[in-house]
């Protein structure tokens, strides 16, 4: 009600917000729920409208960074990530340090996924007085060793306060000649799908960071038990993004025909290549790469590795299409696995089990709101 009568009179004085007027209205009549959009419908929703108006934007909204082209036929590649404290993290289990370093980490990530090189970020953060110098002075330390480490310079941000929680948002510019450049739009039937590292560990590193959680909550003096799990908390504390592959490609000379990096889990980085290509996807579970500790950890769990694989997320592994033509290319090299072929739409998106059962693979992945 308070907001009504506010803008009546910022109608009433303020010609400027004239125009704005029939969108409160609607507010006000009309009320639907972000949850029954979902985070990718309401991105569609929210920028339906928008439209481009600079020829200098190669690429807006929809894939993993946008592309501004420069001269000499360079681009430069934009991408924005927001973490939020007890939704992308918990600092119960998180210590700053890491949280510093994963930030920087998912930004870069993203760069990469379009085969470029991360040159400068840029952070903001929203406080809250909880927050000690010293403990913001950490959060740095990772953030300033992952810049070491990918080989980025931090050239500015935003500093604000928030009421409780923290809040970090990482902007990551890079830089790609124009025919390097790897689009999720851009995968072909027949290609041969890709991926670097392997799927599920870091979710499985999470499952045994939250049972510790819990089981220190109902008593505080139990002694947290991580059973020696370096490798799958390690994955899920301090993830690393796919530099090397970036390199990699450029000394083999190979330009994948589409890319993305396994932010929210296999199955649902998949259907993004595929309705963005408008093609469909065989996968083979034989080929899904899982380290031997996620899948242990999985039974301990009860849970099936495959779905770890394709829902867990946070993995920040590169998935990637290729020509066959190409095969040869990738086929010694370390760390890369073929899983499968890309087919007709028509034919979907489909898991073919180790025991010869088609699955259709649903998109999952995280579901924020
Ligand atoms: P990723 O998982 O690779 O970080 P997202 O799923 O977050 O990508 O985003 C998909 C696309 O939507 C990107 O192009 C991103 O820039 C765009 N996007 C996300 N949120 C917004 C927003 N609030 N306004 C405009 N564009 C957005
Ligand atoms: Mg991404």
């Amino acid at each position: 009600m308070t907001n009504l009568v506010i803008f009546y009179y910022l109608k009433k004085y303020f010609f400027i917000f004239i125009n704005f007027a029939p969108q409160f209205k609607i507010m006000n009549e009309k009320r639907t729920e972000v949850a029954s959009l979902g985070e990718f419908g309401l991105i569609r929703q929210l920028t339906n409208q928008i439209e481009l108006r600079q020829p200098s934007t190669i690429k807006g909204i929809g894939d993993d960074a946008a592309i501004i082209s420069l001269a000499d036929n360079k681009c430069m590649v934009v991408s924005t990530d927001m973490l939020t404290e007890g939704i992308h993290f918990d600092l119960m289990y998180v210590p700053l340090k890491h949280l510093g370093y994963k930030s920087v980490v998912v930004n870069v990530s993203d760069i990469y996924a379009m085969n470029a090189i991360p040159t400068q970020i840029t952070v903001s953060i929203a406080i809250s007085n909880r927050f000690s110098v010293e403990a913001l002075e950490e959060l740095y330390a990772g953030i300033n060793a992952a810049c070491k480490e990918y080989n980025v310079d931090l050239v500015g941000g935003d500093t604000t306060s928030s009421l409780k929680g923290l809040v970090i948002s990482i902007t990551a510019i890079g830089e790609v000649q124009k025919e390097k450049i790897t689009y999720r739009n851009t995968a072909k039937i027949g290609d041969l799908i890709c991926c670097t590292g392997d799927l599920g560990a870091a979710y499985l590193g999470l499952q045994i960071l939250e049972r510790e959680k819990q089981l220190y909550l109902s008593d505080p003096n139990t002694k947290p038990d991580l059973e020696n799990q370096q490798y799958l908390i390690g994955r899920q504390l301090k993830p690393e993004a796919r530099k090397d592959f970036i390199e990699m490609f450029e000394k083999n000379k190979l330009i994948p025909t589409s890319m993305i990096d396994i932010s929210d889990g296999l199955a649902s980085e998949l259907h993004h290549i595929c309705s963005q290509s408008g093609v469909g996807a065989i996968v083979e579970e034989s080929g899904v790469p899982i380290h031997p500790d996620a899948e242990l950890m999985a039974i301990k769990f009860n849970l099936d590795p495959i779905t770890c694989a394709l829902n867990g997320g946070e993995d920040y592994e590169l998935l990637f299409t290729i020509d066959p033509s190409d095969t040869e290319k990738i086929k010694y090299l370390p760390d890369v696995y073929i899983m499968g072929e890309i087919v007709a739409a028509s034919e979907g998106i489909q898991l073919h089990t180790k025991g010869g059962n088609i699955h259709k693979i649903l998109a999952q992945g995280w579901v924020h709101f």
